[in-house]
């Protein structure tokens, strides 16, 4: 069956009310775990494209942006395609979903996984802020699949060539030169589902380029991806949030400092040694989290606050079209090291400020535990 005879699509409303039922009863916790299908959430539909359609609804509706391994391989057996060639279906959908107030213009992402998995990403635009403030769809579907705990990228494709900021984002993945991108091929005339694809190697890309190895010479960095505990602990002497005060925003802030620990603790920041975490809570209590995310050319950097404001999109459907929504957002605890390089207080301060102005921030100092500390 073609793609192009598709004529259904999860409406808006759709969406949105099934992201407000899964805002409604996350866990003050945060994100889960990788989310994994039923036996019977498995058994595909007649229509093998109502089947891609349920898939995107449900990971952008209660899945954090996953596609479960189990759900692309079945798909991918009805089909009899590879599950990379899959991602193209993926990307049509997705894109509807993202967050470009500026520029009207919707971009989609998405990444298989090692695991099998399939990670999807939308751009989001940040109104009021400056342009490179905005958060590319490649980077978000990278983020969700760290989120998700995924240790290596096998594909990724994109509605259009990825931009330069995200090819270099990219490469700080393992194996970066070899990851396959797929865009639709400028060459074909034929619209959307009809168009055919490329299938480059990153390196065809970003050729003679610079990364985790020219900045660092350490070919046992952890990257991107990778597992990595930086050993951090809050810094004697820190205040940190207890259920002292408003029992419910003081059991909250108590939460998200945790988990703003946890993250500090999985940023990856081999550039600057300034690892930092955030916790984001919102209007229903939901916490989403995100940590600092480092490029060797610096500036595709994403910081704590951008992470978590994916994680805020993937999980509670945060972001409309029109770049709302934000004002959902009522606290921010940010965990850095004091006296580190890089320090982003004063930034997040004035993201907030812009697009949350109400939310309230809590900045506590992080520092290196002792060795043999716990
Ligand atoms: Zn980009």
């Amino acid at each position: 069956m073609s793609m192009a005879s598709v004529t259904r699509t999860p409406s808006p409303a759709f969406a949105r009310r099934h992201r407000f039922r899964w805002s409604s009863r996350v866990s003050k916790s945060g994100c889960s775990s990788r989310p994994r299908a039923s036996a019977a959430d498995l058994a595909p539909p007649a229509d093998p494209c109502a089947f891609v359609l349920e898939a995107v609804a449900r990971a952008t509706t209660t899945d954090h942006f996953v596609i479960s391994a189990e759900r692309v391989l079945a798909l991918a057996a009805q089909r009899g395609l590879d599950p990379q060639d899959l991602l193209p279906e993926f990307v049509r959908e997705a894109q509807k979903l993202a967050i470009p107030p500026t520029s009207k213009f919707h971009v989609g992402a998405a990444a298989l996984g090692a695991s099998g998995a399939v990670y999807l990403g939308v751009n989001v635009e940040l109104p009021g802020l400056p342009l490179n403030a905005s958060i590319h769809a490649e980077q978000f579907a990278v983020v969700t699949a760290m989120r998700a705990g995924e240790r290596a990228l096998e594909a990724i494709a994109t509605t259009a060539a990825p931009c330069g900021h995200c090819r270099q984002f990219m490469n700080e993945l393992r194996g970066a030169a070899s990851m396959r991108v797929i865009i639709p091929d400028p060459g074909d005339a034929a619209t959307n589902a009809r168009k055919r694809h490329l299938v480059l190697p990153l390196c065809d890309l970003l050729p003679h380029s610079f990364g985790p190895l020219d900045l660092t010479r350490d070919e046992s960095l952890p990257l991107m991806l990778e597992e990595r505990h930086n050993g951090l602990r809050f810094a004697s002497g820190s205040i940190i949030p207890g259920g002292s005060g408003a029992a419910t925003d003081g059991e909250l802030d108590a939460a998200a400092a945790e988990l703003a620990l946890t993250e500090a603790n999985a940023a990856y920041a081999p550039y600057s040694a300034s690892p930092a975490g955030l916790a984001l809570v919102d209007d229903v209590g939901a916490m989403h989290a995100g940590r600092s995310v480092e490029s060797a050319a610096y500036n595709p950097t994403m910081s704590p606050l951008h992470a978590a404001l994916v994680a805020a999109v993937g999980s509670a459907g945060m972001g409309d079209a029109n770049g709302g929504e934000w004002g959902r957002i009522k606290s921010a605890t940010l965990v850095e090291m004091s006296g580190a390089p890089v320090q982003y207080a004063g930034t997040v301060a004035l993201i907030l400020k812009t697009i949350a102005p109400r939310a309230r921030l809590n900045v506590i100092a992080c520092e290196k535990a002792e060795p043999g500390a716990s």
